[in-house]
Formats: structure tokens, sequence, C-alpha cells
């Protein structure tokens, strides 16, 4: 497995299983915040990246961030070379306008559907997704590490254990999703438990019930359910 990911997995497991919340979405975060400066700084101007920007575009979200970065010079540049693509890319009328027609809004509609930062991620993620199901089978300290996590969101739950089923045999993947499932389970039921403290909070029946740290309850079951940071 490459050290390009086992290194970064086992950074945001340690880091997870000491202040709490999703590695994957940790993982996830990074890839994006390292996508995003190189897409606004050092690879803007290369070829082959700017060939990629050109013909995929971005995302709404993407954008929003690109946007917000505050370098509006390379965004503009950017813009400029994509909106040339896509404005060649709208075929005339010509003598057969319903064909023309319908190629066209083909092409517009596989723009607006892809983003190169979200495929850049994808890329990147569904292998570190993978190096943890390999680290977790080959390391025994990464084990400890995943034993001590919190829990993770819903979606990268799933895609961790679809990732361990594809690569474990029977026998290990029985044993692998065992310790995920207590993991997972008792971090659910510990969401669900602030939760009703919450709703209760509202409740002059339970007026004498602190609340304590279930004061951020909506956001936390929001982030189990959806993940920690909007996607897409
Ligand atoms: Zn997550
Ligand atoms: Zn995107």
């Amino acid at each position: 497995m490459e050290q390009i990911y086992t290194i970064p997995v086992n950074e945001a497991f340690e880091k997870c299983a000491i202040e709490g919340g999703c590695p994957f979405c940790t993982l996830e975060k990074q890839l994006e915040d390292n996508e995003i400066e190189l897409i606004l700084g050092a690879s803007m101007m290369e070829p082959d990246v700017r060939r990629k920007t050109n013909e995929m575009g971005f995302c709404r979200n993407h954008f929003k961030i690109m946007f917000s970065a505050g370098k509006k010079l390379p965004l503009a540049l950017i813009l400029e070379s994509h909106l040339k693509e896509v404005g060649d890319s709208l075929s005339k009328p010509g003598l057969m306008p319903a064909i023309s027609g319908a190629s066209t809004a083909k092409k517009l509609s596989n723009v607006s559907d892809s983003c190169y930062v979200c495929s850049r991620i994808e890329y990147n993620f569904t292998r570190m997704v993978d190096t943890a199901a390999y680290l977790w089978e080959t390391d025994e300290d990464f084990r400890r590490k995943c034993k001590k996590q919190e829990g993770f969101c819903i979606p990268h739950a799933a895609e961790y254990l679809t990732a361990a089923k594809a690569r474990m045999k029977g026998k290990v993947f029985a044993e692998f999703y065992g310790k995920i499932y207590d993991v997972q389970s008792k971090h659910m039921e510990g969401i669900s438990e602030k939760l009703s403290r919450f709703v209760k909070s509202f409740d002059y029946r339970y007026a004498n019930v602190p609340i304590d740290d279930a004061r951020d309850a909506v956001e936390k079951t929001i982030e189990l359910i959806c993940g920690e940071y909007p996607k897409r």
C-alpha cells in the first residue's frame, strides 16, 4: 500500500481517537483543502490540469469555496478558459436542429454534472478508505486506533464496510465487522441519547434535567447522518 495514503490515514485515525469525530471526514476535508489550494495556486497553469478543469468545470459547492478563498485572478483565468470550452461545445442548429439541440443538451448536462475537485477527492479518498481496510488487516497498532474511535458518520461507515468486505476474507471480515459494529452502535446510541435529552429540555416536566452536552445534539445528529461538512 502506498505511503502517500498510509501516513495520512494513520494520522487521521490517531487524531480522531483522541479528539473524536469521523476520521474519514477529516481525510476528506484535508483532500478538499489541498485540492483547492493547488487549483488556485501551483497547478492552475499546468496544461494537463487546465485541460481537465476546462472540460469538467466545478460544482456549485467548490465554486463557492474557491470564490471565498479570495484569489479572484486565478479563478477568473480558470473560468475564462472553461467558459470558452463550454461555449465551443454548443452545436450550431444547422440543418438538423433537433439533433444538434439534443447533442448540446447532453454536453451541457455533462458539464454541469462534473467537478474537477470532486473527482480528484473521490479518486484519492477511495484509495484512503481501502488503505484503512488494509491497515486494519495488517497492522495491530491500527486496530487499536480503530477501536478507540468515537465513531464514523453514516456515509463513511458504509464506505468503510464496503471496502473491507471487498478485500477481506470471510473470517477476517467477521472479526472486523464485530469491532466496527461495537464502535458504531455505541456512537449512534450516544447521539440518540443526546438528542432525546435535547428534546426533553423543551418540556417543563423535565425542567430539572440538565441539558449539559446535549446543546449541539441537532448538529451532531446531522453530522452523523450526512458527514461533518457539506459535500457537493
Ligand atoms: Zn465521515
Ligand atoms: Zn465539487
